[in-house]
């Protein structure tokens, strides 16, 4: 979507939901927007020092060597634990009550990220590809949250989104009651690429949990020659 058109589909929505759905903090409940300043900055951003793959320790960020030779991701920036109450609020509400607006709200917490950690980011030149929802699926919720927050980064860096390139080609189940082994199984065959695999891709998602999802997609574009994957999720479990 172009930066026009992003504006404008944003400031719509806001309008509209401002009218009909008065907005209150999810958190302290001050009037006005979804995350009040206050709250939003009380949260700490995740200083991960640990393998998100294995949990062997490792530089900031990133993903130990063995994982990355194994796996192929180099860095996973989650900006936030899930267990905080305040996250699993934001994600709860963002996700499963459908209030597409919440995304834009967290454009701010974004870019204080990318700024802080702009050393430790290599996304220059690199193409966002959101974790795709199954077609039906994305209906039901009427977005994709994962293309929302791609959409926020591309704003702030300045690179492409493709949306388009990985689908979601089978409807898998929920992957909250399964094992690591039981939910990449859930997911082989689950993506299918559409066009050309970008040289360099950021995977964007909402949480990253086990990680069964990124290493689903990072397969296929690997071996559709895509040469660096580095992963960015709001929440990492
Ligand atoms: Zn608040
Ligand atoms: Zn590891």
């Amino acid at each position: 979507m172009s930066k026009k058109n992003f504006d404008y589909a944003r400031r719509l929505t806001s309008n509209f939901q401002d009218y009909f759905f008065p907005k209150n903090c999810l958190n302290c409940g001050k009037e006005g927007s979804w995350l009040c300043e206050s709250c939003i900055n009380s949260l700490f951003f995740m200083d991960a020092r640990f393998c998100p793959f294995c949990g062997a320790l490792s530089d900031i960020h990133a993903v130990c060597k063995k994982c990355e030779k194994e796996i192929g991701i180099s860095a996973v920036f989650s900006l936030f634990k899930y267990n905080d109450s305040l996250v699993r609020k934001i994600i709860k509400n963002f996700k499963y009550r459908y209030i597409k607006d919440i995304g834009y709200e967290l454009e701010p917490i974004f870019r204080k990220f990318i700024f802080k950690y702009k050393n430790l980011i290599d996304f220059e030149d690199a193409v966002l590809i959101p974790v795709p929802l199954h077609p039906r699926k994305e209906k039901e919720r009427g977005f994709n949250q994962a293309e929302l927050l791609a959409n926020i980064i591309s704003e702030i860096l300045n690179i492409s989104v493709n949306a388009k390139c990985v689908k979601k080609c089978k409807k898998t189940k929920n992957q909250a009651k399964l094992d690591t082994d039981e939910r990449l199984k859930n997911l082989t065959g689950a993506f299918r690429l559409i066009g050309d695999a970008p040289k360099k891709a950021v995977i964007v998602d909402d949480v990253f949990t086990t990680g069964a999802t990124v290493r689903e997609i990072t397969n296929i574009l690997r071996s559709a020659g895509t040469e660096k994957i580095q992963i960015i999720t709001f929440a990492r479990g």
